[in-house]
């Protein structure tokens, strides 16, 4: 690891001007504090921010900093919960910040910064640096979405990178499934630029190169462009929240709901008590559904769908949801204990204000893991039971994306409790937890954040030997700069 020189930096300003680089101490040097800060798992210190506007001057920069041994920590919108975005506390490391890059070279010169719109092919040509919100703004007068939905505000490179998955996988799938051509950068001598821009949804001409680049956290290359899948926004919407009958009830609603919606369907997510308790506690102008105020002990969002104006003939959405509920009602061994049909905007409020809402409920210790669909509640149930035994007085106000396996499954510890005093208790509830999820449910300590400092250790625990020793042949072919911290071989 090379500390960068004040020469090194002249040369980085050469390359991306004036705009282009944060120095540290010198002028605008508090500049660097959003970079350098985690939305979770500490923050460190950058020896410089680079923040290039096209895929050209990444290339530069990273054939320069691959030559002087410098590491880079690629970043968009630094909103990735593994600690995979922010440098370390060495101050060597510089942040190759994308928030420029919201151009395509597609084009000529006169098209850089746009986002291209093929409605032909349906798909959006973008810079990596592109804000989610921003490309929904573009599509939405339209009548267009990219369909990854989630609480925060990413950006594309950072979304590719981390595999992206959201509230509405069910129905559309994954950032993988949604991206049809990727344009990377090595960390190599020559900052080798590759273009798998094509665009097509059928191509089978021998590797599928740009997987290789997906939910990689940048270790492999840099995504500086990409084209993706857009859908047909929502003219119809509604949604409900279900109590199941009891937790074995969740599995049944939601085969059931996919039985009668069919693609309908967009949602299916699951909010524990604890977790509305704390999104209520820290945003108190969420409207509390429930009866008297009584939160019941789970919770599932249910939300349905569809790109077309409602027909005068047809069923309305909300039509369609009552109908099945009460289907589902009739049934001897209902496995609905209560449902509300409101407003679908206040639902998804409260839906995306639990991740901020448990991380103010006390010391947060958070998991994403991943189930077969059939053991996500069996797990919960588990934990119900052991946790206490094993770790008195830690909470679990889980959420999570139930309909697709997923679960955000977070344990809150008061901040007075005298164990965290002790270095080895987190660690040791975090091993216990990821025991449990891999090894008695063959599941993932890693189902859509991808890998970061916070979880690299399961990463070298829980892979195979040989994998890893082909994952360090891949990173030395691709890339043998130094990409973050992330290690995969
Ligand atoms: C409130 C909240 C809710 C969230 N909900 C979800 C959710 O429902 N589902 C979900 O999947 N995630 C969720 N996340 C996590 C996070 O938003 C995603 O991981 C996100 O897509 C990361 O994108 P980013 O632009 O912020 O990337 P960053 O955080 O900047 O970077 C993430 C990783 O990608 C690498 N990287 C960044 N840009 C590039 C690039 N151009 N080329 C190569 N590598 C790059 C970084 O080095 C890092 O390893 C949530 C986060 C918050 C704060």
């Amino acid at each position: 690891m090379t500390s960068p020189t004040p020469q090194d930096l002249d040369t980085l300003n050469d390359i991306v001007g004036e705009k282009g680089l944060i120095r540290p101490g010198g002028h605008g040097g508090d500049d660097l504090v959003p970079y350098e800060t985690c939305v979770r798992y500490g923050s460190g210190q950058a020896a410089f921010v680079v923040r290039p506007a096209t895929s050209k001057e990444v290339s530069r920069v990273l054939a320069y900093c691959h030559g002087r041994g410098i590491t880079l920590v690629p970043q968009s919108g630094n909103s990735g919960l593994v600690g995979a975005s922010t440098p370390d506390g060495s101050g060597t490391q510089g942040v190759l910040s994308f928030d420029r890059l919201t151009g395509t070279s597609e084009s000529d010169a006169t098209t850089y910064g746009q986002i291209l719109f093929d409605e032909e092919n349906r798909t959006v040509t973008v810079g990596a640096g592109v804000r989610l919100s921003d490309l929904n703004a573009f599509l939405e007068p339209k009548g267009y979405v990219f369909p990854i939905d989630l609480g925060a505000d990413p950006r594309i490179g950072g979304m590719i990178a981390t595999n992206t998955g959201g509230a509405r996988f069910l129905r559309y799938g994954d950032v993988r499934q949604n991206t049809l051509g990727v344009k990377v950068v090595l960390a190599d001598e020559a900052g080798t630029e590759l273009n798998f821009m094509s665009g097509l949804r059928k191509d089978n001409t021998g590797i599928d190169w740009k997987h290789l680049f997906i939910g990689t956290t940048g270790v492999l290359g840099v995504i500086t462009e990409a084209v993706l899948n857009v859908v047909r926004l929502p003219q119809q919407s509604t949604a409900a929240l279900l109590v199941p009958r009891d937790e074995a009830a969740v599995l049944k609603l939601l085969l059931e709901m996919e039985e009668r919606c069919d693609t309908n369907l967009t949602a299916f997510e699951g909010m524990s008590a604890e977790a509305i308790r704390a999104a209520f506690d820290h945003v108190p102008s969420l409207r509390n559904p429930f009866p008297g105020g009584e939160i019941p002990n789970y919770v599932l969002l249910v939300e349905l769908s569809r790109t077309w104006a409602k027909r005068d003939s047809e069923q309305s959405l909300d039509e369609l949801m009552e109908v099945v509920l009460a289907e589902i009602w009739e049934d001897e061994d209902a496995p609905l204990d209560n449902a509300f049909i409101g407003r679908p905007e206040e639902m998804w409020a409260l839906r995306h204000a639990l991740s901020e809402g448990v991380k103010h409920a006390g010391k947060l210790v958070a998991f994403d893991v991943s189930f077969r669909r059939g053991d996500l509640m069996k797990f919960r149930a588990f934990m119900a039971k052991e946790l206490p035994e094993k770790f008195p007085n830690v909470r679990i106000c889980d959420f999570g994306h139930v309909g697709d396996g997923g679960l955000h499954f977070n344990l809150s510890i008061p901040q007075d409790d005298p164990r965290l005093d002790d270095e080895n208790f987190i660690p040791s509830l975090r091993e216990w937890v990821v025991q449990i999820v891999v090894e008695k449910y063959n599941g993932s300590f890693s189902a859509e954040h991808a890998i970061g400092r916070s979880n690299q250790g399961f990463y070298d625990s829980y892979t195979p030997k040989k994998v890893k020793e082909l994952a360090a042949q891949i990173k030395n072919v691709l890339s043998p700069g130094n990409l973050g911290d992330v290690k995969l071989g």
